[in-house]
């Protein structure tokens, strides 16, 4: 039993030096992934629900490597958390979506582009110098800029948050606090953050639990957003039934599959070009 003891041990050890190893080999790939320049930016419309117009954007980054594959955020987020890495290419993120919509805007796209920020960027003492920076550099009105927030953003720090957002507010960016109903403390952080959008999360819209209960507490978020006077946004709308229902309620705007995925700017633009002329 002392061997096995034992054993059972260096079996543990294994996992877990093969873990920090993945996770240093993940951080030497991501750091060369910075230098070589190898994340982008695509962008999801969110539509008005009435209207069925392109009314802004989500900007979700992608890495997309040497040999074109395209690495999906839920893949190194974390790791990117972790190692602090977030901070830069939170940077680049938040710089070319600046830029991008500043062109968009140039072109007559009256859009608003949302970027997200994670806690590191969140903690960052020069987050606000930062997002000037982003702003003056591509000659953007921060009336364009959203910021999306999550609670993992403001877990830790409550009253720092609220003071981090109220900065935020002042110079005339909309905050929008993301993933709503899941995580931890949502109901506590509507009440306390002083933010512009509420964006329930697609595990509301899937239709993977209880369609009745479902529908009840699709409701009851829509009408209290509505009472507190947040605009509402779903996303993950991939059914027309959906988007019927959320409609019915008064949801303002929607993001999903259903709409489009999404997409790297050139094809963005060419999907607005057509919604504009429809
Ligand atoms: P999120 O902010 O909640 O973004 C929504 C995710 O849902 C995106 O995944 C989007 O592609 C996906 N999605 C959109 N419509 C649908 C739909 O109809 N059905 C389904 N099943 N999914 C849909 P993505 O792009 O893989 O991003 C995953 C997460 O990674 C994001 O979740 C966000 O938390 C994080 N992320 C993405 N880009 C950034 C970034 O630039 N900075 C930071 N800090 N986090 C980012
Ligand atoms: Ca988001
Ligand atoms: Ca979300
Ligand atoms: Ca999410």
């Amino acid at each position: 039993s002392k061997d096995m003891g034992r054993n059972s041990y260096r079996v543990h050890d294994e996992r877990i030096s093969e873990k920090a190893l993945n996770k240093v080999l993940l951080e030497t790939k991501l750091r060369v992934a910075l230098l070589k320049d190898e994340f982008h930016v695509y962008y999801q419309p969110k539509v008005n629900i009435r209207s069925g117009k392109i009314v802004g954007m989500e900007a979700l980054v992608r890495w997309i490597d040497s040999e074109g594959r395209i690495i999906s955020p839920a893949e190194f987020i974390p790791i990117a958390e972790e190692t602090g890495l977030i901070q830069k290419i939170g940077d680049i993120v938040l710089k070319r979506a600046c830029m991008q919509t500043k062109a968009m805007a140039d072109e007559g796209y009256d859009l608003c582009v949302s970027v997200n920020l994670s806690a590191r960027q969140f903690e960052d003492m020069n987050l606000i110098e930062k997002i000037e920076e982003a702003l003056n550099q591509a000659n953007l009105e921060s009336k364009y800029l959203e910021l999306e927030i999550t609670d993992n953003t403001i877990m830790n720090t409550l009253d720092t948050s609220i003071e981090i957002i109220k900065k935020i507010r002042k110079r005339g960016i909309k905050v929008s606090l993301d993933d709503f109903g899941t995580g931890y403390s949502s109901l506590n952080y509507l009440v306390q953050m002083p933010i512009d959008i509420l964006k329930i999360d697609k595990v509301f819209i899937d239709k993977k639990f209880d369609a009745k209960k479902q529908r009840i507490i699709l409701e009851s978020v829509i009408s209290l957003a509505k009472k507190m006077d947040l605009k509402v946004i779903a996303e993950g709308v991939e059914r027309l039934q959906q988007l019927d229902f959320l409609k019915s309620q008064g949801c303002d705007e929607f993001q999903g599959y259903y709409f489009s995925r999404p997409l790297p700017i050139e094809e963005f633009k060419r999907l607005l070009n057509y919604n504009r002329n429809i």
